[in-house]
């Protein structure tokens, strides 16, 4: 399936915002969004004003929120409004749905795990047959997570570089109180599914319903 391979900061420099795509690169000076904001800062202190921002239509500004979450989690528009449809089959509010089916996407589960550095490299992961959903190897990046599900790492996988560096840096990572992870084996769990609380990032959700529902 077709996907974007053009450079990633790219995408964070078009919504204007840091979308944490290339792992510890994100939290460092070489940050493409951060040199921007230092570089606009320089200007206004320079010139003493600013250039005027664009003003967007509402159309705009929908399109630009679909955009930051497809960008965010890595999925196709024709991916996205699978999603959509489906999320507005389920009980509840189809934007909190559609936010619960990216997030529980098993690419997506594999990096809040603290298993991969990004989200990227978690599909890459997946994608070369790295992990076990449940003792199966999968290899299925979309694949769905559910209660009770248990993620981990292929036996034998133990001496590859990011089984290492995953072990190593476990500790510095964040991990979302919906899954948990016993750090002696690398493996992790989902308690339950994220509520729109768990769920990180400054996406909003409404303005995606609204943009697929005209
Ligand atoms: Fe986005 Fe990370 Fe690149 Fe910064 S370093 S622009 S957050 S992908």
């Amino acid at each position: 399936m077709a996907r974007y391979t053009g450079p990633v900061c790219r995408l964070c420099r078009r919504n204007d915002e840091k979308l944490m795509l290339k792992g510890e690169r994100c939290l460092s000076p070489k940050c493409a969004v951060e040199k921007k904001n230092q570089e606009a800062a320089g200007k206004f202190k320079r010139k003493g004003r600013g250039r005027r921002p664009k003003k967007k239509s509402e159309y705009g500004i929908r399109l630009m929120e679909k955009q930051k979450a497809k960008n965010t989690y890595g999925v196709l528009e024709r991916q996205m409004r699978n999603y959509f449809v489906k999320a507005g089959r389920q009980p509840g509010l189809a934007g909190e749905n559609l936010l619960r089916m990216l997030e529980t996407r098993l690419d997506n589960v594999v990096y809040r795990l603290g298993f991969a550095d990004s989200l990227r490299q978690a599909r890459q992961l997946v994608m070369h047959g790295h992990f076990t959903l449940n003792g199966r190897k999968t290899d299925i990046p979309s694949c769905a997570v559910k209660p009770g599900d248990v993620i981990a790492w292929k036996t034998g996988k133990e001496k590859l570089f990011p089984y290492q560096s995953a072990a190593q840096n476990l500790s510095n990572k964040e991990i979302p109180g919906w899954l948990s992870v016993d750090a002696e084996i690398l493996t992790g769990k989902v308690l339950a599914l994220p509520s729109r609380e768990d769920i990180s990032g400054t996406i909003n959700e409404r303005l995606i319903v609204e943009l697929y529902s005209k």
